[in-house]
């Protein structure tokens, strides 16, 4: 980790998988022989660019673009853009290692990766992001490819920008590649349930560890932060299941919705006028409440479902959540717990479903989207969703089994861990030393 300085996510995110690993290390020296983990550690290429654009002031704007290619030993690099304004390369590295593991978990063809900006396109106009979306991708699109490197949306990056990157892609090198990019618009090459695949699929991983305790959502309240793509979805979920979810958040504060959130009202508001969650408040008419300062994790709830970004659990949030009798967490977002929280959880024994499993569901159905691109075929709703619930319960069934094998039954951070190393690990060594 000396190698890496200024880089605490990034350390965050391998010390916690290497936790996981000693169990498998010790049964297959192979892996050690062959320097599977140091080489796991070190990226196969990591690209940093300038992206000048100019504001609608005219004024020259540079940020910096990055694309770190992980692992391509499942299949061609795979992960989303983050464009936000504290992007930076050790943020864009946590991510894209995350990433190896959960695409591996997917039992998909899919290597890891990751990339973004420190542009933010909160508060800046369509004409503004369309040109730092295309000065983005006059470089981008040289080191990417349907075979080779497919990125998708994350943070900030939604089908709105992905439809410039993909214009722009489409435009540079003359081709309708469409499988070059996922998440694209219904209308041209994207998939239906992509908008809501992770969200759906953190709840549904949510009910699978419920399910193995013999329970369920159904009449459950559920605790959602965030209220951006994954958080709606998941609190759509919820409600499907039978549960209610009475929170959502945003960068400004919370909401609580005793009522269960009115998704109509929160879809309005955030998709479509991209407004803040105080909004949601007002509009209710009396029947939410906004609460400016504070932790959405002190309102209490059965069922945890942090949405937001990393790093927005902490101790304090999990005693908390302890204290008001919550049975499961389900991370939606990436590496959302602290690490002491994290222990907190599984010291408590309850179910606790990390991202790299929780939240596989999107990066799955990103894969379903490259195989209808590749077939130039669109599925239906029902089927996708279909697809999307099976891969759900076989990341959840894999991760259980594995966990039980390594002699830690229900701890789904060991067996997320060792299940996505396993199946990477072993397709390095078939390859040699590369
Ligand atoms: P969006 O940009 O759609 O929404 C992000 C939400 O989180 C917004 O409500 C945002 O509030 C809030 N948020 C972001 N940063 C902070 C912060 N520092 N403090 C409080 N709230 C914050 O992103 P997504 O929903 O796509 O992504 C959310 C998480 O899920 C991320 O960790 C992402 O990596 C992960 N993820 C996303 C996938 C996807 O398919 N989209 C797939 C797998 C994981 P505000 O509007 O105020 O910024």
């Amino acid at each position: 980790l000396a190698r890496n300085p200024g880089e605490p996510e990034f350390h965050q995110a391998v010390r916690e998988v290497f936790d996981s690993l000693a169990v498998i290390q010790t049964r297959h020296p192979e892996y050690n022989d062959a320097a599977i983990l140091t080489r796991l550690c070190e990226p196969e290429r990591q690209i940093i660019f300038r992206v000048p654009w100019v504001d609608d002031k005219g004024t020259v704007q540079v940020n910096r673009g990055f694309r770190v290619e992980f692992n391509s030993a499942l299949g061609p690099y795979k992960g989303g853009l983050r464009f936000r304004g504290n992007v930076n390369l050790g943020i864009v590295k946590f991510l894209g290692f995350e990433q190896i593991f959960k695409n591996s978990l997917t039992g998909l063809p899919i290597g890891g990766g990751k990339g973004g900006s420190d542009f933010d396109p909160a508060g800046k106009s369509d004409g503004e992001v369309m040109r730092f979306c295309q000065s983005f991708m006059t470089e981008l699109h040289r080191h990417i490819g349907e075979h080779t490197d497919v990125p998708a949306g994350d943070i900030g990056v939604g089908a709105r920008e992905i439809g410039y990157l993909f214009g722009q892609y489409k435009r540079l090198t003359n081709r309708y590649e469409a499988g070059v990019l996922t998440g694209k618009g219904l209308t041209w090459g994207g998939s239906l349930v992509r908008t809501e695949a992770t969200g759906y699929g953190a709840a549904l991983f949510a009910q699978e560890m419920l399910g193995a305790r013999g329970t369920s959502i159904e009449g459950r309240k559920a605790i959602v932060s965030g209220s951006g793509n994954v958080a709606i979805y998941a609190i759509e979920k919820v409600h499907q299941l039978g549960g209610t979810a009475i929170t959502a958040s945003d960068s400004t504060g919370y909401v609580v919705d005793e009522d269960g959130i009115d998704l109509e009202l929160l879809k309005q508001i955030k998709e479509v006028e991209r407004g803040r969650i105080s909004d949601y408040a007002e509009r209710r008419g009396g029947k939410a409440r906004f609460v400016k300062d504070g932790s959405v994790w002190d309102v209490p709830g059965d069922i945890a479902l942090p949405c937001a970004t990393q790093n927005e659990l902490n101790a304090r949030d999990a005693k908390k959540l302890l204290e008001n009798g919550v049975i499961a967490v389900s991370e939606g977002a990436n590496m959302p717990s602290t690490p002491d929280a994290v222990e907190l959880f599984r010291e408590a024994g309850i179910a606790f479903g990390p991202g790299k499993a929780a939240n596989a569901g999107g990066v799955a159905t990103s894969a379903l989207e490259m195989q209808q691109n590749a077939s130039r075929d669109t599925w239906s709703f029902e089927y996708t969703e279909q697809r999307l619930t099976e891969i759900m319960r076989n990341i959840h069934k894999n991760t259980l089994e594995t966990a039980e094998e390594f002699g830690r039954p229900g701890d789904y951070v060991l067996g997320a861990n060792v299940a996505g190393f396993r199946k990477v690990a072993n397709a390095m060594l078939a390859f040699g030393v590369i």
